[in-house]
């Protein structure tokens, strides 16, 4: 049997997301994404109508089939922790079991189990703001968002993986250096991240046998990166600076996780994987 990914964080085809969806159905997985409720109409309209087909396209000419795209807010839990005002936003009330619980429930009732869970996904409100001018609500927000929701995605999808299976997620070097311009608290979100990377590869991989790794991603011009507002900067001091002086592609990150997934990699895990042409090894500005 192939195995079966759920990749939460897609909404576009510019995103790490989707490029490891890519590399993982190039593989022969089979692709079930969870997309932010705010951005699901979008999405699922812009599949429908074909928007993403050339994007779909894979190596060998066939076309990506993402099999079911669920509704997902990774900063809730269960139903109890959505407030009034989120519930009845139009947006939220139009879909249902969104939740991370509840995201899990539906893909064990529709597929049983999975063997790889992907975390694509951060949000930081106060990310423009240095970090000396970050209220204590938009500090925690961005690790709920950033951190926290791999803690719990993969807390209530590790009962419906199988034993072997693998789990990811992607960081950024603001964890260990600083980044002047990664604010809001999202390098400390990042940070977080990290060091709950080895914890749970020890904690799953002694109760399932599931690893955990993350790759340290380099600049890439995603809808979120653009948002932060210096990405641009951020790829064009990489291509100066780095090893490789090439353009980061998201399909190297994509075929970075899928290898990270794949028994290829079975010693692998509570691992910071950099995949940014070395621009980290370096110590000197050229
Ligand atoms: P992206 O916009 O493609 O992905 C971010 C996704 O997170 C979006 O689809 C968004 O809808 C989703 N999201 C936000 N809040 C959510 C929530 N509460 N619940 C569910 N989904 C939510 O951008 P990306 O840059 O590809 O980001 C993917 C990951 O890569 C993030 O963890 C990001 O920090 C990391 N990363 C990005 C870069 C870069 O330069 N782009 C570098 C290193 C690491």
């Amino acid at each position: 049997r192939g195995k079966r990914a759920f990749i939460a964080g897609v909404a576009d085809d510019n995103g790490y997301g989707w490029a490891i969806a890519k590399a993982l159905a190039a593989a022969g997985a089979e692709i079930l994404v969870g997309t932010w409720v705010p951005a699901l109409n979008i999405f699922e309209t812009s599949l429908r109508r074909g928007k993403f087909d050339e994007s779909r396209r894979l190596p060998n000419g066939s076309l990506m089939e993402i099999i079911k795209v669920y509704p997902l807010d990774a900063v809730y839990d269960t139903p109890e922790d959505v407030p009034d005002d989120v519930r009845t936003n139009k947006r939220y009330s139009s879909a249902s079991n969104w939740t991370v619980k509840e995201a899990a429930e539906s893909v064990k009732n529709d597929f049983g189990s999975i063997d790889i869970l992907v975390h694509s996904l951060a949000n930081g409100p106060e990310v423009t703001k240095p970090l000396l001018e970050t209220s204590r609500k938009g500090y925690l927000a961005a690790i709920s968002a950033s951190s926290y929701s791999f803690v719990s995605l993969l807390k209530h999808f590790l009962p419906i993986m199988n034993p072997g299976g693998a789990s990811i997620s992607l960081t950024y070097i603001a964890s260990e250096r600083t980044i002047p311009g990664y604010g809001g608290g999202m390098s400390s979100a990042k940070a977080a991240l990290e060091s709950d990377t080895r914890v749970l590869a020890f904690e799953a991989g002694r109760k399932c046998k599931i690893r955990v790794n993350t790759i340290s991603a380099g600049p890439l011009g995603s809808r979120a990166a653009k948002a932060i507002g210096f990405i641009e900067k951020m790829i064009e001091y990489s291509y100066t600076n780095a090893p490789l002086q090439k353009e980061l592609s998201a399909d190297e990150v994509g075929n970075a996780a899928a290898f990270l997934v794949s028994p290829l990699a079975s010693a692998i895990t509570g691992s910071v994987v950099y995949v940014d042409n070395g621009l980290n090894t370096m110590g000197l500005a050229t």
